[in-house]
């Protein structure tokens, strides 16, 4: 056998070859452009190699397809159909088919995009295919570490602030588990415990913090998640965040009103709603980058941050009620 690093082999072994040059497209743009840049060579297009003849073997360009595995179900003019990159193992079609039972709406969320939301995970069904996504969840569960020791410090560790606490770190877990084993299941495990802290930080920043009447904090709340739900199944526009904007709006709302009633660090929830706007940003164009990995991990990163945010603009206003409760008596 060769020494060559180059060396390419077959799945059986049986043959090897080295290729001048190999290429792994992550897109068909990228497949024009190296036939164009290469349009005097002989390129030979491979698969998984698995075929035990020596029809892969090429000596100038190697064009290995692996990544082009993308399955969509698209609407066409005669009904709906799929199409199928070129790299894709049947296997992977047999996997979209199985999980695609209803009739596809074009822009609406199904169960086969599920494998294909996050730019990292690229359809790829694996355990670690979102790496990066999977791990930067650990951002939500220091912002609770971080809240934990503030409140702890401010002797602040009331009920309520536990709950927005255990509500961070669960939202890493979920979001961790949906980020390796994707399936609805998970889904909800992501998807539940975000849609929670929100409805406990808009009540507790809402009834206490900004002090509406109690009716108008739970119509707050209905309206917002009501809202958040409803764009859920919106794929298009914004990479599916149109589920975040009702809540974006609502902690800005908020954070102006803290502003301007000057509570303690009344530029918490202005800066948490400054920093959830560029993370819905982040969320939205994962798939425009060029970089495989994608933005999707930026938005897990800012979240964090968001979530610190709140949770200290809360135990703040904890605090600060503590003492005035304790100089009066
Ligand atoms: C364990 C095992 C079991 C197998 N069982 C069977 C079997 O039951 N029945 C059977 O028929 N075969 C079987 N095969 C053979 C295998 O299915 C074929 O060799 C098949 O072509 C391998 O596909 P590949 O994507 O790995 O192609 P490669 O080996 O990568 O390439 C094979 C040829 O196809 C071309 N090619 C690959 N992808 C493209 C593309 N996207 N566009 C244009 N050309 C392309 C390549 O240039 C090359 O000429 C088996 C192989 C293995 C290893």
């Amino acid at each position: 056998m060769s020494s060559d690093p180059r060396t390419v082999q077959n799945f059986g072994r049986n043959v090897s070859f080295v290729p001048q040059q190999v290429y792994q497209p992550q897109s068909e743009d990228e497949v024009l452009r190296i036939l164009a840049e290469h349009r005097a060579s002989r390129v030979r297009v491979v698969g998984r190699l698995h075929s035990y003849s020596e029809a892969a073997c090429c000596e100038e360009v190697m064009l290995d397809l692996r990544h082009l595995n993308s399955v969509r179900i698209e609407q066409r003019e005669n009904g709906v159909g799929p199409t199928i990159g070129a790299g894709c193992q049947v296997k992977r079609v047999v996997l979209f088919l199985l999980f695609d039972r209803s009739c596809i709406q074009p822009g609406v969320l199904v169960m086969h995009d599920l494998l294909c939301l996050y730019r990292e995970r690229n359809c790829d069904p694996g355990f670690w295919a979102e790496p990066i996504n999977a791990c930067t969840n650990a951002s939500f569960v220091l912002a609770a570490l971080a809240a934990w020791s503030l409140a702890s410090l401010r002797r602040a560790l009331t009920e309520s602030s536990c709950v927005l606490i255990a509500l961070a770190a669960s939202i890493g877990v979920g979001s961790f588990l949906f980020h390796t084993c994707a399936n609805h299941s998970t889904m909800w495990l992501d998807i539940i415990p975000i849609s929670l802290f929100q409805i406990a930080f808009l009540w507790l920043a809402g009834r206490y913090m900004v002090q509406l009447p109690t009716a108008a904090t739970l119509g707050l709340i209905v309206v917002v998640i009501g809202l958040s739900f409803a764009a859920m199944p919106f794929h298009k526009p914004l990479n599916g965040s149109l589920f975040y904007l009702p809540p974006l709006l609502a902690i800005a709302g908020l954070g102006l009103t803290v502003w301007l009633q000057r509570g303690p660090e009344p530029f918490l929830l202005p800066l948490a709603a400054t920093v959830f706007a560029i993370a819905i940003l982040a969320r939205s164009i994962d798939w425009k980058v060029p970089f495989p990995c994608g933005t999707h991990f930026l938005w897990h990163l800012l979240n964090g941050l968001v979530l610190y945010l709140s949770m200290r603009a809360w135990i703040l206003h904890q605090a600060v009620r503590a003492a005035f409760t304790e100089s009066r008596f």
